[in-house]
């Protein structure tokens, strides 16, 4: 039996993690196809001089079990590290001006009135509002809404606008006129139908304060501990970087015929694609064209991130936070920015400062097309509104062109046409960002459940 997994991000790393666990050790063999040089997709650390440098993902949301499961299947439990708690705080930027987000927020959503009614950022009114969600009737069932227009209709376009959008954008780097709440944030509909009200049904849920894991979870080394961690128990996983797969057929044998960038033919029993969607659509057109066209229709951001370091002699501005995220209303290709040496220890030395600044929007300009140095002085340009001109010691661009799946309306129905599809061809799996979460526990669980389902089919080949 011969599994071959296509992309070699955490989604297709997990895959080949899982099939090892639960294929007979004597009769199976797997191959991962990655087309760059290295492995981990978006999760790519540099450690140079002191500093870690995340070029995507700093960390993951811990609550989702499948992240630190797998840190601690790993071995890497006690790598597992949570925010600075001195630092605890975070703003949005209006103008040039940092409104600190309100405490007491669950998630994107504040829910202790008391902390909200000291917060600048919400008007009297937007304030009201938001209390009076507790009001507001459920909307009956019906179809899928948007993220924008459920919490407008629930807490008030104030809230929305100035609040929700921007941290939901630091998720999705999305547009929540366009993103599907059912395939996004679906407990807050549950909770608008099970306790009439989000607010409530939020605080009936159990707090995750104070508990370890912390909610936001990273790895001492930066993120890049994980894929190394990964690819280190990969015992028998043939690894083969530097190899773009082109097709995939079905083999008049039974199983799939995969055709490498370079021309080489692979036959394979089972198949997982953990790949973008758009590069499913490309891969499968001609072999099952509705797969390929339900994979092409989910749309993509792009996005750079532009990392900056100083020295605090340099930096005057207190930095007493995580950073900022900034509303869409702004007219910004900035859509957050982090002072990461005050987010997490030990990533810069000392006597120095890191900062990353996260642009693009979905449906604006693509910004992973401007040359460096105007990325750069984007990047800069930002930091001068906290007064920040000295010259850094030290720059990245990362760019990520087509880099985050956005879920749109239609998304859920576009799934169920994928796994209609799927169901005609056993054997074939599909995993990664682009179906059923972005965040690392999502795409790692999705990984997982690919190898499940592939290993079920072959043994049900078997007999
Ligand atoms: C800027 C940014 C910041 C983010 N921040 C966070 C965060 O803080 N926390 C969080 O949880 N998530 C974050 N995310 C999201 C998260 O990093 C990704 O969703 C996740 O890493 C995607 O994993 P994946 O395996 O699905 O895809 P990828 O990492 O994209 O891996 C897919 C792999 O497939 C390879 N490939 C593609 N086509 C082929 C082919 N034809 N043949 C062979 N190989 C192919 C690619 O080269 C790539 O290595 C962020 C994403 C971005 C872009």
């Amino acid at each position: 039996m011969k599994v071959v997994v296509v992309g070699g991000g955490i989604a297709g790393l997990a895959a080949a993690h899982r099939l090892e666990g639960i294929l007979p050790v004597s009769q199976s063999e797997i191959v991962l196809l990655e087309q760059e040089s290295g492995l981990g997709g978006k999760i790519q650390t540099e450690r140079v001089d002191g500093y870690v440098i995340e070029a995507a993902p700093d960390s993951f949301l811990s609550r989702k079990e499948r992240g630190v499961g797998l840190c601690e299947e790993l071995g890497l439990a006690d790598e597992l590290v949570g925010r600075r708690p001195e630092h605890e705080r975070s703003f949005v930027r209006r103008g040039h001006v940092l409104y600190p987000l309100p405490t007491g927020l669950t998630g994107m959503i504040p829910t202790n009135f008391d902390a909200l009614a000291g917060s600048e950022l919400l008007s009297a009114e937007g304030k009201e509002r938001l209390a009076a969600e507790v009001d507001v009737p459920p909307a009956p069932a019906g179809g899928d809404e948007s993220i924008a227009s459920f919490v407008s209709r629930r807490l008030g376009p104030e809230a929305y606008e100035r609040l929700v959008e921007p941290l939901m954008t630091g998720i999705y780097g999305g547009d929540g006129e366009q993103l599907s709440l059912r395939a996004t944030f679906p407990a807050l509909r549950t909770f608008e139908l099970e306790y009439g009200s989000v607010v409530r049904g939020l605080l009936a849920q159990p707090s995750d304060r104070g508990t370890w894991p912390p909610p936001f979870a990273s790895l001492r080394g930066g993120m890049g501990e994980l894929v190394a961690a990964l690819v280190r128990d990969l015992r028998r996983t043939e690894l083969r970087t530097s190899s773009g797969v082109s097709t995939v057929r079905p083999s008049p044998d039974g199983g799939y015929l995969l055709e490498t960038t370079s021309g080489e033919m692979i036959a394979a029993d089972a198949v997982v694609l953990a790949i973008p969607a758009f590069a499913v659509a490309e891969l499968v057109v001609g072999f099952d064209d509705e797969l390929a066209t339900a994979h092409g229709e989910i749309p993509y951001a792009s996005s750079a991130v532009v990392t900056l370091a100083f020295r605090s002699d340099d930096v005057t501005h207190p930095l007493d936070g995580y950073g900022y995220v900034v509303p869409r209303s702004e007219g910004s290709d900035v859509l957050a920015c982090t002072w990461t040496s005050r987010k997490w220890a030990e990533r810069a030395p000392d006597d120095a400062i890191l900062i990353r600044v996260y642009l693009g929007r979905f449906g604006g300009r693509d910004v992973t097309e401007e040359r460096d140095r105007d990325l750069l002085a984007l990047g800069r340009l930002e930091l001068e509104l906290l007064g920040i001109d000295a010259g850094p010691q030290l720059t990245r661009i990362h760019r990520w062109p087509r880099g985050m799946p956005q879920y749109v309306l239609g998304h859920p129905e576009r799934l169920r046409r994928i796994e209609l599809a799927l169901a005609e061809h056993p054997g074939l799996a599909v995993a990664g960002a682009a179906y059923r979460g972005v965040g690392i526990p999502d795409c790692i669980r999705s990984g997982e459940d690919a190898a499940e389902t592939v290993a079920r089919s072959l043994a049900a080949s078997l007999g």
